[in-house]
């Protein structure tokens, strides 16, 4: 089963349950199916490249997303304005450098639930959750359990979660270490 028929399943699974609970002649609402079945807004990070100031936007376009980041423009109160396009305002420069990426990992996931760690995941830097050091995948940060915690900070009950074979590793030299003590 695709992830869409299975929503769609679940859904009028949801639908049947709210039509039991109305008093008979009622009439059988039709409409919120068709809602539940809508794909998510894409998701976007846009911010300024190199910049830790990228934000998680959810727009249909690029350019709706960049849009969605930037304050509106300023310039309307100028008298030489002449519209958005090459407009010189705060908002309409930082517009002008800001980068949209898209995460489709991200989509339909609420923001709450993305954590520093599946920052690293997409490739970001990230803060580690431990000692607030910057960490990224190729500094091999990890994302142990939706956080980021960088090299140094890694321990044996992360190694356990992000890879169990490295774990026994560790241990079996550290065994070898207390064996030649
Ligand atoms: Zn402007
Ligand atoms: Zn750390």
């Amino acid at each position: 089963m695709t992830s869409v028929s299975r929503r769609a399943f679940l859904a009028s699974a949801g639908a049947v349950a709210a039509v039991a609970g109305l008093p008979a002649g009622a009439s059988v609402p039709v409409a919120p199916i068709a809602k539940a079945v809508k794909p998510p807004l894409p998701t976007w990070i846009v911010g300024t490249p190199g910049e830790w100031d990228h934000e998680i936007i959810r727009a249909a376009t690029r350019e709706a997303a960049v849009l969605l980041r930037c304050d509106e423009c300023e310039g309307e109160d100028d008298e030489d304005f002449a519209g958005p396009d090459g407009c010189e305002c705060e908002p309409c420069l930082a517009r002008g450098n800001y980068e949209a990426t898209r995460v489709t990992q991200w989509d339909g996931r609420p923001e709450a639930s993305i954590g520093s760690g599946d920052w690293l995941d997409i490739g970001s830097e990230a803060i580690c959750s431990r000692c607030d050091y910057e960490t990224a995948k190729e500094m091999c940060g990890h994302n142990v359990a939706g956080k980021a915690v960088c090299e140094d900070c890694m321990t044996l009950a992360d190694w356990d979660i992000v890879d169990p074979e490295h774990a026994a590793e560790l241990r079996a030299e550290m065994a070898e270490d207390e064996a030649s003590t």
